[in-house]
């Protein structure tokens, strides 16, 4: 049986791999919340009418071919809104559905590895060619010699490509090993869930423990997200020592190095204590050659000036020079025009500069507030309570939610506001919404600010 969240994140890890942007991943397909199968459809439920529009029309395809590549018997994939909760039959949660082979392990658990990332399609360069013979080493031969090895650098160099390699050249070689790739997130959160259940079920807290400890290989992916989690980090510790004791392989990936990680001494020097290799960002001619075998995986035909105007402008994330990459394909397939034609590239990209320039924070907002009121950060989210200071906080608050919208949990608002409760940020939110339909002095602070934001 899996539960819909273990199949939604499947699919997440597949369409990760497929979404042209990240940013569009981010905002329309992982804040996706997973509700449940209905008669062989996938249900995902989204914030309101427009998202699913968007949705609907743009990334539909994409969420359908995932799911399908993953979960064969599926047939379909729904996106509704709250409204429609109350009107959808009898939802499982927790099905008994095939699942494509590269997907499952030998155990019951599901091992996803995304199947492009392979060493085959993992470009080599000084940057990252000891890392990679690092990671080769393990795969041709898991277990004693390199334990525990420890990737490490900064985000979109490949750490997770080369941990799914890893996974799928295990699973292809050495088919009985029990091998499992986690995400640090998944690891702890499933953690909580057993402690949470343990009073439910005694069994709880031994099966996680078994899934963990009973392997051959663990891959842990960004373990610095175990800093500030001192319980989750006590029982990677047991789980550390269990499989180190038994001879069996951990590879672990974070963006520092461990001394780095904030996590207790003794889990740090355990982490440290193998391996550790890290990945810088890649030269030119280097990220030029990644750009070269994505089109050639994807079957696109670019020519080397344009390959390079785009490795020329994005130095260190191969991620969104990939970005770029699809950017221009999909321009100019919209345009009708050729993607080597400079002019086309040109436009692509001025197109994809002020999409990025989209890519507003919580601190572009109340930096412009701030700037606008003329108050300062610390105070503007901080615990002052004089009116010169709380409308300015509320104004924010409406236009982080207002512009941000369900990609920003209230939670996290509340949290960036000096540790306030999301009900003070729905407060504020609410307040405000209703001030600017009947108060013309805030509506036009509103505006001002917004407008700031967007620097029209
Ligand atoms: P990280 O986990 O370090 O943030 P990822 O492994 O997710 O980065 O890599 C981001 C993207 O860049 C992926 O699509 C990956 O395939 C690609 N990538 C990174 N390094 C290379 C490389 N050396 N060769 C080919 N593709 C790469
Ligand atoms: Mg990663």
């Amino acid at each position: 049986m899996l539960k819909i969240n273990q199949i939604w994140n499947n699919i997440l890890l597949e369409a990760e791999a497929k979404t042209p942007s990240t940013l569009a991943y981010d905002l329309y397909i992982n804040s996706l919340q997973p509700v449940g199968i209905y008669k062989d459809r996938l249900i995902l439920l989204t914030v309101n009418r427009a998202i699913k529009n968007i949705v609907d029309n743009n990334y539909k395809g994409i969420l359908k071919s995932c799911t399908n590549i993953v979960f064969p018997s599926i047939i379909d994939v729904e996106i509704i809104t709250e409204e429609d909760l109350p009107h959808l039959g009898n939802v499982q949660q927790e099905v008994d559905i095939p699942v494509t082979a590269s997907y499952v392990s030998d155990t019951e658990e599901k091992v996803s590895f995304v199947s492009q990332y392979t060493f085959e399609n993992f470009v080599i360069g000084k940057s990252n060619e000891y890392a990679e013979a690092v990671a080769r080493a393990v795969a041709d031969n898991p277990g004693t010699k390199y334990n525990p090895v420890y990737l490490w650098g900064g985000v979109g160099l490949g750490k997770t490509h080369l941990m799914h390699a890893i996974g799928n050249h295990i699973q292809r070689a050495f088919p009985d090993k029990k091998i499992m790739y986690v995400a640090c997130d998944q690891f702890v959160n499933e953690f909580i869930e057993s402690v949470r259940d343990t009073s439910n079920d005694s069994s709880s807290m031994k099966n996680f423990r078994d899934k963990y400890r009973k392997l051959d290989v663990l891959m842990m992916d960004d373990v610095q997200f175990l800093a500030g989690k001192e319980s989750s980090q006590e029982e990677m510790f047991h789980t550390f020592n269990a499989l180190y004791l038994a001879n069996k392989q951990i590879i672990l990936s974070s963006d520092r190095p461990p001394k780095e990680i904030k996590i207790e001494d003794r889990l740090k020097t355990r982490f440290g204590m193998g391996i550790i290799a890290d990945i810088q960002a890649p030269d030119l001619e280097t990220r030029i050659a990644i750009l070269q075998k994505k089109c050639n995986n994807k079957g696109y035909t670019l020519n080397i000036k344009v390959l390079s105007l785009i490795a020329e402008k994005i130095t260190n994330n191969i991620r969104e020079m990939e970005g770029m990459l699809n950017r221009i394909i999909s321009y100019s397939t919209l345009v009708g025009g050729d993607p080597n034609d400079l002019n086309i590239v040109n436009d692509a990209l001025r197109d994809y500069a002020d999409s990025s320039n989209d890519i507003i924070t919580i601190d572009h907002i109340v930096n412009a507030g701030c700037e606008y009121f003329h108050v300062k950060k610390e105070d503007l989210i901080g615990k002052k309570k004089n009116k010169e200071i709380v409308v300015p906080r509320q104004i924010c608050i409406y236009l982080i939610c207002d512009i941000l919208g369900q990609s920003m949990p209230l939670a996290t608002i509340g949290e960036f506001f000096g540790g306030r409760d999301h009900t003070t940020v729905m407060h504020a939110r609410d307040k405000i919404s209703e001030e600017i339909k009947t108060n013309d002095v805030t509506a036009a602070q509103v505006k001002d600010i917004r407008d700031k934001i967007y620097n029209r």
